[in-house]
């Protein structure tokens, strides 16, 4: 459910702000990239909304990238998306102190 209410989020940022109907290689980069840390998240199966993590695992470059598309999209998504939404807003309020150790993935050599 995740990756589908990011997916969304990236597809409305690029149809309105890029003009297209399917995602440019920029999008495409964030969403792969996106992607990739909800597999291998080390709060998975039961991980918050990457907004309130501690360690927020995402290179500098891709945080502000992903940034700018929830700034924009995540607004518009109450009213286009209520469903997703509603799945966005549990992750978001997940209380972070209740969360299993985590792994360092910071470092990993597979990203
Ligand atoms: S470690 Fe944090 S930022 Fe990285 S995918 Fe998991 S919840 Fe998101
Ligand atoms: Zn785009």
């Amino acid at each position: 459910m995740e990756k589908l209410s990011i997916e969304t989020m990236i597809k409305m940022y690029c149809l309105h702000i890029h003009g297209n109907q399917e995602l440019c290689a920029d999008c495409s980069e964030i969403l792969d990239y996106a992607f990739k840390r909800i597999e291998i998240c080390p709060y998975q199966p039961d991980k918050p909304a990457c907004a309130e993590c501690p360690i927020h695992c995402y290179s500098a470059d891709m945080r502000e990238r992903i940034r700018l598309v929830m700034r924009y999209a995540g607004p518009r998504m109450w009213y286009r998306h209520p469903i997703v939404s509603l799945y966005h807003l549990r992750t978001k309020n997940k209380n972070i102190t209740e969360l299993p150790p985590k792994k360092d993935v910071k470092n990993d050599k597979n990203l």
